[in-house]
């Protein structure tokens, strides 16, 4: 029997299994999709003490690294449910059946869709989810980020170094972005706002030729001729395959403090998958090692 299983191999799930390993407890981590998790689509970190302008990639890399030195075994499964009984963890994939002292879930969230027509199949057409990863296939082109926060204005950022033109589209005037960010996009001469306004029709053939906004405050409609629409609207917590067993809030976020300790003994929640109050790398990290604590302790009994 594994001594602790975790969930996700995200920075909050990598930290835990570090943490663990480093008590002596046999670890095995389960990832879905990329090692590393949502990080590694930021361009630039530039929140994380002591580690300035490290790429989300770099940071990923070197986290994996420092895990697998420790003997962390880590497999890419999706996970498909969790069982729990009075002497043990079952965790459950498409193939096997694992067993284990404790569980953390540290699955993280994914990007929201903006749920506007034509999203879906102008998806690798013009409609990109990840600037790190798309930005690229628009040099010198015109393109368009949706959304207010720290990923908008992140991306925006990294596409104005490569891009022709950036234009921000935000559907309030207020931005929850970090004030630094903000500042540093508003000196960029190709980056334009677009504040009070809703993307409400992708237009083009088989690729993106444009998007029909409208704003939010004069009703009126008007076209942005763009390559590309980066959506950037926030995230959705990946905790359907543990509906039933946890506590949840109406979003979807696994209800545990601090200490990371859910409605189930032995069963911890880490990183962006849980409430909390601020969703960063920092206190993804913070959550993985409360969470490998509280996990060994229980595996320990
Ligand atoms: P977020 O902070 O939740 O911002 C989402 C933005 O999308 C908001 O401005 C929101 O508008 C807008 N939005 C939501 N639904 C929309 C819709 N249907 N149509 C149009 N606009 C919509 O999400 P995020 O930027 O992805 O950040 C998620 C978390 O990760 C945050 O805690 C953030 O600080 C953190 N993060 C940190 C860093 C960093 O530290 N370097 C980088 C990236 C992300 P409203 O403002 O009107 O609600």
């Amino acid at each position: 029997m594994t001594d602790i299983i975790v969930v996700g191999g995200g920075c909050a799930g990598l930290t835990a299994a570090l943490y663990a390993a480093r008590a002596g407890k046999s670890v095995l981590v389960f990832e879905a999709e990329n090692i590393g998790g949502q990080i590694t689509a930021a361009p630039q970190i530039d929140n994380y003490p002591g580690m300035p302008h490290v790429s989300g990639m770099q940071f990923a890399d070197s986290l994996y690294e420092q895990v697998t030195e420790l003997g962390v075994e880590i497999e890419l499964e999706p996970v498909l449910r969790v069982e729990n009984s009075p002497s043990c963890k079952t965790v459950i994939t498409e193939n096997s059946r694992y067993e284990c002292r404790a569980v953390i879930l540290a699955t993280g969230s994914k990007h929201r869709v903006m749920g506007i027509p034509r999203e879906e199949e102008l998806t690798g057409h013009g409609i990109s989810y990840c600037a790190v990863c798309d930005g690229a296939f628009y040099k010198d082109c015109p393109v368009a980020v949706v959304g207010g926060g720290n990923t908008a204005i992140g991306d925006a950022l990294f596409l104005s170094s490569c891009c022709n033109s950036v234009t921000i589209i935000h559907r309030r005037g207020e931005f929850r972005a970090d004030a630094s960010l903000l500042a540093r996009a508003k000196a960029k001469s190709n980056i334009y706002w677009m504040t009070g306004t809703v993307p409400e029709e992708l237009l083009g053939g088989n690729n993106l030729t444009g998007i029909r906004v409208r704003s939010q405050t004069t009703g009126e409609g008007s076209v942005l001729a763009v390559d590309a629409l980066f959506i950037a609207i926030g995230q959705i917590p990946e905790n359907s395959a543990f509906a039933g067993l946890l506590a949840m809030d109406d979003a979807g976020y696994l209800l545990a403090g601090e200490d990371c300790t859910t409605n189930v003994s032995g069963i911890y929640a880490a990183g962006d998958c849980r409430t909390k109050a601020v969703r960063q790398l920092t206190t993804a990290v913070a959550d993985g090692a409360n969470a490998a604590k509280a996990a060994w302790e229980c595996a320990s009994k």
